[in-house]
């Protein structure tokens, strides 16, 4: 018997101790798996924020480079330019692209910029300066624009066509030389952000907002994107088939929109990639669209467009920062001269033009002090009208003003672009 319990006592102890050894063998084991799977997680998140640094700093150093080329290779004044190539885009616009007479490096801008033109357009006894949005992404060898023919106003149909705009497309062929100011402007879309963007051109406003659209393109689309553009049918649709293209390129992160106002529902043209609606570009459909209100806003087209829109997304909340717009011509400026300014009602001004020597009470309700000038038979040369090409630029011989809309370049001290400005006390101007 005593025998016996001990024949089977050490078998047990024999298969407790390899029990106890297995047990902590597994748990030695499992200890190693899960440093493994932490270390191999750690090593992850350390991937992974080192791929964002990366990224960023990558972005960083692009930006960089973009900013360097841009200064480097500017120019103050004017340069000529050789018309390389004129296309028509449909609709009364032509594309025209611009290389440096010199055949030096012409510098990059920023998508949304604009360019601005002397032109000597025979019979007119000055220079004629206009100012052209980049149309395109920039390219280190020339630069787009794209310029519609302006007819008279439909009610007066007697007046001349665009000075501009008319030669350009009638007498500006490949190889004519004209002249240009550097790219300039405040309107533009900052590529070192990745914000989602909502992005809106009416007619000819379509050009800054489709350079700022390539440019994204060229960068594989690093953001969500929404194109919305406004145009009455099919014959002012310019470039159908690139959009349609990029939409297709990019499913997941760009969505055009495209609203013809003359056109009924079912004569719509159908494209897979592209969606076409009978109404005007306006934000009723943007909350029909878009997933939220939740993004920045790049805006240029006519006037009741972008005045409605404007208006409407402020009310929709979205903050005024995220909204960001140009006109093209002085009723748009005028359509925003609250922007940043001051309500000066009730407060009496008085502006002297002192080499006319015309001593008048300020109209708040005018507009711009080349308006208030104009109205009152005093003319002080002008251009662009958008605070953009420097032509209005008058001394102040006394008192303050404000701007209403951002100009281009800040003039010299002492001196004011008029087309943007109002009085902030009694003015005394040498006009
Ligand atoms: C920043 C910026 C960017 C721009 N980008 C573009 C762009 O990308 N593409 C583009 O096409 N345009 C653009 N423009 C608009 C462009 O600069 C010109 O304003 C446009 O081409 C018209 O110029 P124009 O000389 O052809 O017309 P204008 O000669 O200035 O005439 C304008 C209108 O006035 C009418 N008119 C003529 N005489 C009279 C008169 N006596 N009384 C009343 N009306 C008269 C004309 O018939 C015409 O309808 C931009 C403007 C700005 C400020």
């Amino acid at each position: 018997m005593g025998e016996a319990m001990e024949f089977s006592f050490w078998p047990m102890v024999m298969q407790v101790v390899s029990l106890l050894i297995l047990l902590v063998a597994l748990g030695e084991g499992a200890l190693v798996l899960i440093s493994g799977v932490r270390r191999y997680l750690y090593q992850q998140e350390v991937y992974g924020l080192s791929l964002e640094n990366f990224e960023e700093r990558l972005m960083t150093a692009r930006t960089r480079t973009i900013n360097r080329n841009r200064e480097a290779n500017s120019w103050a004044g004017l340069r000529k330019f050789r018309i390389a190539r004129k296309i028509d885009e449909g609709g009364g616009i032509a594309s025209f692209y611009l290389e440096a007479h010199d055949q030096k490096p012409i510098p990059s801008f920023k998508p949304g910029q604009y360019l601005t033109f002397s032109l000597d357009i025979p019979n007119e006894s000055r220079p004629v300066i206009r100012c052209y949005s980049l149309s395109d992404s920039p390219d280190p060898t020339c630069y787009r624009v794209s310029i519609k023919k302006i007819p008279p106003p439909r009610d007066q149909p007697e007046l001349p066509w665009g000075k501009s705009s008319s030669f350009f497309h009638d007498q500006l062929e490949v190889d004519s030389l004209i002249d240009l100011k550097a790219p300039s402007g405040d309107f533009f879309l900052d590529l070192a952000k990745n914000r989602p963007v909502v992005l809106i051109g009416g007619g000819v406003g379509v050009t800054p907002v489709l350079s700022m659209l390539n440019a994204l393109a060229e960068r594989d689309l690093d953001r969500e994107v929404h194109f919305f553009y406004g145009v009455r049918n099919a014959e002012e649709h310019i470039q159908r088939e690139h959009f349609s293209e990029l939409a297709a390129r990019f499913p997941q992160k760009l969505q055009i929109h495209v609203c013809y106002s003359g056109v009924p529902t079912e004569e719509l043209p159908e494209d897979p990639n592209v969606r076409y609606y009978s109404e005007f570009v306006s934000v009723e459909l943007f909350k029909r669209v878009l997933p939220s209100s939740n993004f920045e806003y790049y805006i240029c087209g006519p006037p009741p467009m972008m005045n409605s829109v404007t208006t409407d997304l402020r009310e929709w909340g979205v903050p005024d920062a995220d909204v960001h717009w140009e006109g093209f011509g002085p009723a748009t400026v005028k359509a925003h001269r609250p922007k940043g300014t001051e309500d000066k009602s009730g407060v009496t001004l008085m502006v002297k033009f002192a080499k006319s020597g015309n001593e008048l009470e300020w109209n708040p309700e005018i507009g711009s002090l080349l308006d208030f000038a104009e109205e009152n038979g005093i003319t002080i040369d002008s251009a662009c009208r958008a605070g953009s090409c420097g032509t209005c630029v008058t001394a102040i011989k006394e008192g303050d003003i404000e701007y209403i809309a951002d100009p281009g370049s800040p003039p010299d001290s002492g001196t004011c672009l008029t087309c943007i400005s109002v009085p902030k006390s009694d003015l005394v101007l040498d006009a």
